[in-house]
């Protein structure tokens, strides 16, 4: 440390071998702090449910013999509890999983859009979600079709859950020279703008009873902005409370791996 500072003013090759040297420091230092507020994030989040079941068990132990109606619903809620759990860890699998990009053929995003509209359907046969794209055009984008699903999965479904109305969705494809733009609109309960920097943020609700009670974990568009970045893609959203909110996502075309300037 001292040696780095007694060099501080060197404009020469060391000099600039330092900045590299300090700015990696930098960089690594950063990591490591990103790092650390994963884990205390991801251990908080796993203690919410743990304590809940805990409670519940002890319920059960205590009471479940002679009342049937608190084992019943101290069983519902520990194996609820116990679901909510489970696709936590997986989302928080997902988030720290840092592979690198793997395109060897660029995915058709007509096709997979419409694929998981369907799968999206038989889960909320509620939900009206059309599509509107030109059927000639060739959206050929460069992203692993896993994570493309995944993108518009999470999206979809934050469209149906904060909504009070029928879910009334409506996703557009549009072409252009270098990326594709994909735009999923809703009808539902909207972002206040001072909520809107942090919706990408781990673990951030507007709503928390909300976002729970539908099974939400905060993680779904930290995933989303991970992928969509991961790929060189770009993600940005407009809402207005009680109209409805709109997430417009960029990925580049095939032909344009290296990204969109
Ligand atoms: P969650 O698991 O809580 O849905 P997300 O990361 O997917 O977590 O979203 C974070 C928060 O952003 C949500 O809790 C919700 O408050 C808000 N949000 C996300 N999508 C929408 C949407 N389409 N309309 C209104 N609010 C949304």
């Amino acid at each position: 440390e001292a040696k780095i500072e007694l060099h501080e003013q060197r404009h020469d090759e060391i000099g600039d071998l330092l900045d590299v040297y300090r700015k990696m420091m930098v960089e690594l230092e950063n990591s490591f702090l990103q790092q650390q507020r994963f884990i205390s994030d991801a251990s908080h989040e796993l203690r919410t449910p743990i304590q809940i079941l805990e409670g519940h068990l002890n319920l059960i132990k205590r009471w479940g013999k002679d009342d049937p109606e608190v084992l019943a619903e101290s069983l519902d809620t520990s194996l609820q509890e116990i679901h909510r759990m489970r696709s936590l860890i997986e989302e928080l699998l997902d988030l720290a999983r840092r592979e690198k990009k793997d395109i060897q053929n660029g995915v058709n995003l007509i096709e997979e859009t419409k694929k998981v509209i369907n799968e999206t359907k038989q889960l909320h046969p509620e939900a009206e979600i059309i599509l509107v794209s030109n059927e000639n055009d060739t959206l050929n984008a460069a992203i692993s079709r896993d994570a493309y699903n995944q993108i518009v999965r999470n999206l979809l479904q934050n469209a149906i859950r904060y909504t009070e109305k029928i879910p009334n969705i409506r996703i557009s494809l549009t072409n252009a020279a270098e990326c594709h733009k994909i735009e999923v609109e809703d009808n539902g309960i909207g972002i206040q703008s001072d909520a809107i920097p942090r919706i990408f943020d781990r673990f951030f609700r507007v709503d928390e009873a909300r976002s729970r009670e539908h099974g939400g974990t905060g993680l779904g568009l930290a995933i989303v902005k991970m992928l969509v970045e991961k790929y060189d893609g770009q993600i940005s959203v407009t809402s207005k409370v009680g109209k409805g909110t709109k997430f417009t996502v960029k990925i580049p075309d095939f032909n344009n791996k290296d990204g969109i300037n």
